[in-house]
């Protein structure tokens, strides 16, 4: 079967076709996606794949999906093979449920190691609409699926409100010594773009994209994306999971200095507690700044028990003695700009 010689990913006509070793490719000189012009039969039963597990293969995992709340996930691992990179992720990262979706015979060794192993198509599991996921894994799988456009649809029959698709695929040919990736198993090669492009016509934003995540030896230049529908994304904010804040009124704002941090206050707490601004530079004392007063700091000395928020990353190893300084005991808590952006606890 020929493959459709408009690029998958951002519609256009290629302008060439490239003659490996391992066969004929469009090229797309627009987002430089790669593509077999003829699908590769590969024996996938007797050449089975298996899951890659070493620390550096996980760890980019662990580390993009602790941003979020897993906790509440109902995740599905698309391609799970022999469950032993679910086993690891679960055992790192804690899920409502995980489900696998395995068309091999290496299902059966994904069995005992996540809840529930679906031994059919993707397509085949959306068509019967009964399951919604939170999370659909797919690591390494996209690049050995021939219909890439018909696959990913499957995704968003599955996927619930505001669920995310975690995708991992060789970053073109996956090493840098190598311009082309002559794998047979391998019928399409992502670019950054081309992979942006594809998940764009298909109605996804990419909301966190990294590259050099390792794999294996042959492929230590992966990508790890997370994408999630832009209708979903207009109405709401992915999962964060983010460090409590209390900035606890009454407040007052110790630095003006940069709009953007001024607006930000918006997000970080209630602004009708704000008692007042201060700031040490003389120009910007009298004014005010979204209603409030900006004083010198010694006006601070005027208010009993409130929460000093110092809103300043370059400065606040002066500004908290300083602040100590003028308003000792009345200075109830301090939170700093750093806590306040903080994604970690
Ligand atoms: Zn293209």
């Amino acid at each position: 079967m020929s493959n459709s010689n408009h690029c998958p990913c951002c519609g256009e006509k290629p302008n060439q076709t490239i003659s490996l070793v391992s066969g004929d490719c469009y090229i797309c000189d627009q987002c430089c996606h790669m593509w077999r012009t003829e699908n590769i039969i590969y024996d996938y039963d007797n050449n089975p794949m298996f899951s890659e597990t070493s620390d550096a293969r996980m760890q980019p995992a662990y580390d993009l999906l602790s941003l979020f709340h897993t906790q509440n996930m109902r995740a599905l691992e698309v391609g799970v093979s022999d469950g032993n990179y679910a086993q690891l992720l679960r055992q790192n990262v804690p899920f409502k449920s995980y489900e696998g979706v395995e068309i091999s015979p290496r299902y059966k060794e994904a069995e005992t190691k996540v809840d529930v192993v679906h031994n059919m198509t993707i397509q085949e599991l959306a068509n019967r609409g009964t399951h919604q996921f939170d999370l659909m894994i797919c690591n390494h799988t996209l690049e050995h699926i021939w219909d890439i456009g018909d696959f990913i649809k499957a995704f968003d029959c599955l996927l619930s409100k505001g669920g995310m698709i975690y995708l991992e695929v060789p970053n073109r040919s996956g090493h840098p010594r190598f311009y082309y990736d002559e794998n047979t198993s391998h019928l399409h090669f992502f670019s950054v773009t081309s992979i942006g492009r594809f998940l764009e016509r298909l109605g996804y934003v990419i909301i966190d994209l990294r590259t050099s995540i390792f794999h294996n030896q042959r492929c230590p230049l992966g990508m790890q994306l997370l994408a999630m529908r832009a209708r979903d994304l207009v109405e709401k904010q992915p999962n964060y999971k983010l460090p409590p804040l209390k900035i606890e009124g009454p407040v007052v704002v110790w630095g003006v200095g940069s709009q953007l941090a001024v607006d930000d206050l918006h997000y970080q707490m209630n602004i009708d507690d704000i008692l007042c601004y201060v700031d040490k530079d003389p120009k910007k004392q009298g004014k005010n700044c979204y209603g409030v007063d900006v004083f010198a700091p010694e006006h601070m000395a005027n208010f009993d028990s409130f929460t000093l928020y110092i809103n300043s990353l370059l400065y606040e190893h002066e500004i908290r003695p300083e602040a100590r300084s003028i308003a000792g005991d009345k200075i109830k808590a301090i939170v700093t700009m750093k806590e306040a952006y903080d994604l970690k606890d």
